[in-house]
């Protein structure tokens, strides 16, 4: 009987298994195809300053509308174009267009702040990333300031020093610097003094109950804490509800990003979106 299920356990898995191989290996291919047929989008969120509620900025957000599957989350695909080096062409293509729509923005008098970008560590630890963001901002004639680049702790698990020479570097070149999903890694404590970067964004699994658990709570106040002690600004991801917000708030967070706030859009919703944040923001509507 034992020896039944074990062997039906075992089929079980390596059905499974292959399942798994078949599906990811098609999941390449058509990502293949579309970068050919660069059939991506960008969607931008908002994130608001928690004092003045104005527009600081928007987080540019990929989006691949698929035939059969609808939109497919980053979430399931960026793994995949990472294992197979299909990120770089992927990546190169999200820095040109947020840095090309932000200019746009601009250029239509309308103050968004800066576009966040999110970097994968495989693009970002390449010999010429340097070059790919100094090649995004001369293309689109973006100022530096208007680009922001989010990173996360796995840029540092390789080699470290290089990662913050980079980082430097960057910063010298004038883009700003964001480090993303805060909280979720292993380093963060050690290395975050000596990042020369101007933002942790904490992670929306310490948000997400920030009003059921105490522990959250105290998290979020700690890192905020921190991060102010370290001359760092703080940005709240997926802030879905007035009551976390306001928690937010009395934790001195700075910046919120949220569905409470806005959903991703596309750049026209964005567009539409600043034209009536503006008066508010100014304390004119
Ligand atoms: P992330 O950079 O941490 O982005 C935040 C994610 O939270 C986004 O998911 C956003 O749509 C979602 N979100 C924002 N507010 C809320 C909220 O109030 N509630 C909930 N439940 N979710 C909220 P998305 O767009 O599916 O992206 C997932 C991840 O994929 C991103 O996490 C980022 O790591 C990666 N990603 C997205 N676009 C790019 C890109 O252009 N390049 C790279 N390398 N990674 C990207
Ligand atoms: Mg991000
Ligand atoms: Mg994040
Ligand atoms: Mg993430």
């Amino acid at each position: 009987q034992a020896k039944q299920r074990g062997r039906n356990n075992y089929q079980w898995y390596t059905e499974h298994l292959n399942r798994q191989v078949s599906e990811s290996m098609t999941l390449r291919n058509e990502l293949q195809k579309a970068i050919e047929a660069l059939s991506f989008e960008l969607h931008y969120q908002p994130q608001i300053d928690a004092r003045s509620g104005a527009v600081t900025g928007y987080e540019a957000l990929l989006r691949w509308p698929h035939a059969e599957q609808g939109m497919i989350s980053p979430a399931r695909f960026i793994p995949v174009a990472e294992d197979t080096g299909q990120i770089i062409p992927i990546s190169l293509w999200v820095l040109a267009r947020a840095c090309r729509d932000a200019r746009r923005l601009q250029l239509d008098g309308l103050q968004g702040g800066a576009v966040s970008v999110n970097i994968s560590a495989v693009h970002f630890l390449r010999d010429n990333f340097l070059d790919s963001v100094r090649e995004a901002l001369r293309a689109s004639d973006l100022p530096p300031r208007c680009l922001e680049l989010e990173i996360t702790e796995s840029v540092l698990l390789e080699n470290a020093e290089r990662a913050i020479a980079l980082l430097r570097e960057l910063k010298a070149l004038g883009v700003g610097l964001a480090l993303d999903d805060f909280g979720t890694g292993y380093s963060s404590l050690s290395y975050l003094k000596d990042l020369p970067i101007d933002k942790v964004k904490i992670d929306r699994s310490f948000i997400r109950d920030l009003i059921d658990d105490p522990r959250d709570a105290a998290v979020t106040r700690g890192i905020i804490s921190m991060a102010h002690h370290l001359d760092l600004q703080v940005v709240a991801e997926g802030v879905e509800t007035a009551a976390q917000a306001a928690r937010l708030f009395d934790s001195q967070c700075d910046v919120f990003q949220g569905y409470y706030y806005a959903r991703p859009m596309p750049l026209s919703e964005l567009e539409d979106y600043l034209r009536r944040a503006r008066p508010a923001a100014l304390g004119l509507a």
